[in-house]
């Protein structure tokens, strides 16, 4: 055994010229050896300095973290595990700077040593400091998610122009128009034109606000057990006299006399309505709208189903991102920006419900609301 530590040290002795801590520990986890860079990295002048030192001492000094941020002993590190006769592979573990206090981090890798007869005689661990590459990591990462925000921003902010854009555009030449004709129902043409423009603008702030509100957390929602069919005969009343004019027929269907669940009413109506409009926008002349309430499982659902343009498969994943609007909804002139539904998601998710899509094209669309039960429900706090 002393000769083999002998040759053993004679080797480790060129080892005290590189930058790796090396230690060596004996069957009783005790240190047999410890090279100066080490020391260092352990806050000790020179690995002479830790003559009198215990592994448990040093081991306790660096403070050692695992995944779980759980303090390591020495026997859940590498060396002990070595000194079961397991080569152990490179672990990255974080780990207290003794002179910094700082939090670095740290690979140990080690290996066992054996006598000629098989038999493990100590254990080797190679401990590199690898805190600047792991910062280095770390900022990449943080770059490449910074670019991919701006990348976010840059689109957001192209969207919206171009929404702005549109309707200001309008607006500029209905304004010239008007100012040029001398005709009063051309100039009362031109006006309602400007009008509609300045409506679709608000809607579009509106809208804006309503997501950066929502992106904050500032929306305050107040839950309430409400019988989801005493809230939408109204609303239903009131979306049949706006779908006259379109001749589109909105009727209201409940599987039950009553279907509760806690909402936020004022939030909720504003998802909904939403809903019902687009199944009005994209609904032609003469088509079938109905609003539905059911049950199942543990779940209330409101449905909207209408018989309108349908939304082709390659757009239906895509219909509840951000200024995302389907082909077939461009060439039918809503004055829609492809918010609304990303909107009603977040609403509906701040409810713990979800909201799922059916649709064929030319046959129609059929959007449902799964809320929780309020047996089962919990408000967020
Ligand atoms: P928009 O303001 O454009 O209607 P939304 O976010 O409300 O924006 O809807 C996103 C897209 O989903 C629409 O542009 C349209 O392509 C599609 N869509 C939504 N509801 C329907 C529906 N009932 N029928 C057909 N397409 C729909």
């Amino acid at each position: 055994m002393r000769r083999l530590l002998g040759s053993f040290e004679r080797s480790l002795s060129l080892l005290n010229a590189i930058a790796d801590g090396v230690i060596a520990q004996d069957n009783n986890d005790q240190i047999i050896y410890i090279n100066d860079a080490l020391a260092h990295m352990s806050g000790y002048c020179s690995a002479e300095a830790m003559m009198n030192i215990s592994l448990a001492e040093l081991t306790s000094r660096l403070k050692i973290l695992d995944e779980q941020d759980q303090e390591l002993t020495v026997t859940q590190l590498p060396g002990h595990f070595a000194l079961l006769g397991q080569e152990v592979p490179e672990r990255e573990l974080r780990y207290s700077n003794p002179k910094t206090g700082e939090v670095g981090w740290l690979a140990l890798k080690a290996q066992p040593v054996f006598s000629a007869d098989g038999e493990v005689q100590f254990a080797v661990s190679i401990i590199r400091d690898i805190t600047q590459r792991k910062q280095l990591e770390a900022r990449t990462i943080e770059l490449l998610a910074e670019r991919e925000r701006v990348k976010v921003l840059q689109r957001f902010v192209s969207d919206m122009s171009h929404d702005f854009r549109t309707p200001l555009s309008i607006l500029n030449s209905s304004l010239y128009l008007m100012q040029k004709n001398i005709d009063p129902d051309r100039q009362q043409a031109h006006a309602a034109k400007a009008a509609h423009q300045i409506k679709r603008m608000e809607k579009l702030l509106g809208e804006l606000l309503q997501i950066a509100r929502l992106d904050e957390n500032n929306v305050r929602f107040d839950f309430n057990e409400t019988d989801l069919n005493t809230f939408l005969v109204p609303i239903v009343r009131e979306y049949q006299q706006i779908a006259l004019e379109k001749q589109i027929e909105v009727a209201f269907a409940a599987e039950n006399d009553k279907c509760v669940a806690r909402i936020d009413s004022t939030e909720f109506d504003h998802g909904l309505r939403n809903l019902i409009e687009n199944a009005i926008a994209y609904t032609p002349k003469g088509g079938h709208i109905t609003v539905g309430t059911s049950t199942q499982n543990d779940c209330a659902i409101v449905s909207i189903e209408d018989t309108g343009i349908g939304i082709s498969t390659c757009d239906l994943p895509h219909i509840f991102e951000r200024f995302y609007r389907a082909d077939q909804a461009r060439s039918t002139d809503t004055g829609g920006n492809g918010l609304g539904l990303s909107i009603v998601k977040r609403i509906v998710e701040e409810h713990g419900g979800n909201i799922e899509v059916k649709s064929e094209i030319n046959v129609g669309t059929k959007f449902s609301v799964y809320l929780p039960s309020v047996l089962s429900y919990n408000a967020p706090i």
